[in-house]
């Protein structure tokens, strides 16, 4: 057999794409690529015999027991390092995957029981822009799977006042800690961070870019909500609300909704706040129809989630340079007029409580389809999941569970309706 069909047989069988495969053999991309050369073009290298029979023998033993698994860092991996940079290093089974690992975690979560499978590693949450949830829940996630924390928040108290550049502060802090999550006001900024470091990078958020751990977090809420609604999410009905401009959370949202079917996503933006046309085009795939609709009304009538987000002034010049042109609050009257009664109500937070924010009103904070809380809730599970799989400890987690006892809080999650009384 050639060493081209073998190392062909290698991916078709057990689902290495190209970068997972390099990875995997300790090589660079180029290397691969010249093995996988033809034997006549001035590309092609040998591959060196050992290379050649450990594939052999990988694919001889493996296809024999039939239970080769690629570990799922390896399947989302970021051109074969572990990183978390944006959702499209997901398909559908990896997203299943990380979702039954949360699943796992939500005993944790919910103060039932203790892990301690990440005990003695440390994480350097990294935030250089404002954060409460995302911040807090990473910390938080790590903590309830035994690690510890260092802290950096804002550009006044790191060195990047004294004129740091990404390389070399990601360079110190890889040396540090053994994993990172890192919040920048720069789209592309988190990456940077990445290319300079051989620890696992997080996007946290890279200004308008992405949000990954986000949008991960908001699709498991809108799985679990359906499986208690009976829904399915192919051919359900999304409407996105907001400034879809600079919105990173929807941007990262709608990708990965993309990978579902015949869903119907409206999109509904203030003039100027429109969703990019590219994120658009990325999202109108396996039948999936996403329409811009001119008025809150068209977007939001019949909708199986209403996903609303604040408008990011942070991202403008002045705070001048938006005004409405309409009424874009998402308030009781709307929702009742519009929508239905198991529609879900679902934001990233946090709320925009200014006056004439035009967000998403606090007068459906009794109504059980708001869904907000249960959402910020489910940060812990998913980001538990997130730094499991990245650090490699995801099948040992259930063999260190034990009981809690010191008094737990008694309503956690998806019962937060129950602090409302309802
Ligand atoms: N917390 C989310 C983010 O960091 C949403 C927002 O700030 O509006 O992107």
């Amino acid at each position: 057999m050639s060493q081209q069909m073998l190392l062909q047989e290698m991916m078709d069988k057990f689902g290495f794409k190209k970068e997972n495969l390099a990875a995997y053999l300790g090589v660079n991309g180029k290397i691969l690529n010249s093995w996988f050369a033809s034997s006549l073009s001035t590309e092609y290298t040998p591959m060196p015999n050992g290379v050649f029979n450990y594939i052999s023998e990988f694919i001889e033993k493996n296809s024999l027991s039939g239970v080769y698994n690629l570990p799922l860092r390896n399947k989302i991996s970021f051109f074969g390092k572990n990183h978390l940079l944006s959702v499209e290093q997901f398909d559908r089974d990896s997203i299943e995957e990380v979702f039954s690992i949360a699943d796992l975690m939500v005993p944790i979560a919910r103060r039932k029981k203790i892990s301690r499978v990440l005990e003695g590693a440390v994480l350097g949450n990294l935030f250089f822009e404002a954060s409460t949830r995302t911040r807090v829940s990473f910390g938080t996630a790590f903590c309830r799977l035994g690690g510890s924390v260092c802290d950096t928040t804002g550009f006044t108290f790191s060195s990047m006042a004294k004129g740091e550049s990404i390389y070399d502060t990601s360079r110190v802090i890889a040396g540090y800690v053994d994993i990172m999550v890192v919040r920048h006001p720069d789209r592309g900024s988190v990456s940077e961070f990445a290319r300079a470091s051989n620890i696992p990078i997080i996007n946290g958020g890279d200004g308008p870019g992405e949000h990954p751990s986000q949008a991960l977090l908001d699709l498991y809420t809108i799985k679990n909500e359906f499986s208690r609604l009976n829904k399915s999410l192919d051919g359900a009905h999304i409407s996105l609300i907001g400034d879809l401009k600079y919105g990173r959370t929807v941007h990262s949202l709608i990708k990965l909704l993309s990978l579902y079917k015949n869903l119907k996503i409206s999109l509904v933006s203030p003039i100027g706040l429109e969703m990019p046309e590219s994120i658009i085009n990325y999202a109108s795939r396996n039948g999936n129809i996403v329409s811009v609709e001119s008025s809150v009304k068209k977007g939001l009538s019949g909708a199986d989630v209403v996903y609303a987000t604040r408008v990011q002034k942070e991202r403008f010049e002045s705070e001048f340079e938006f005004r409405y042109e309409s009424d874009f609050h998402i308030n009781s009257e709307k929702i009742n007029a519009f929508c239905n009664k198991d529609t879900i109500i679902m934001h990233p937070l946090p709320r925009d409580s200014n006056v004439g924010s035009n967000d998403l009103s606090t007068d459906l904070n009794n109504d059980d389809r708001l869904a907000i809380f249960r959402q910020s809730d489910n940060g812990i599970p998913v980001r538990m999941a997130i730094f499991a799989i990245l650090l490699g400890v995801e099948n040992i987690v259930h063999r260190n569970l034990r009981d809690v006892e010191w008094s737990r809080p008694v309503y956690i999650s998806f019962a937060d309706a129950a602090f409302h009384n309802l």
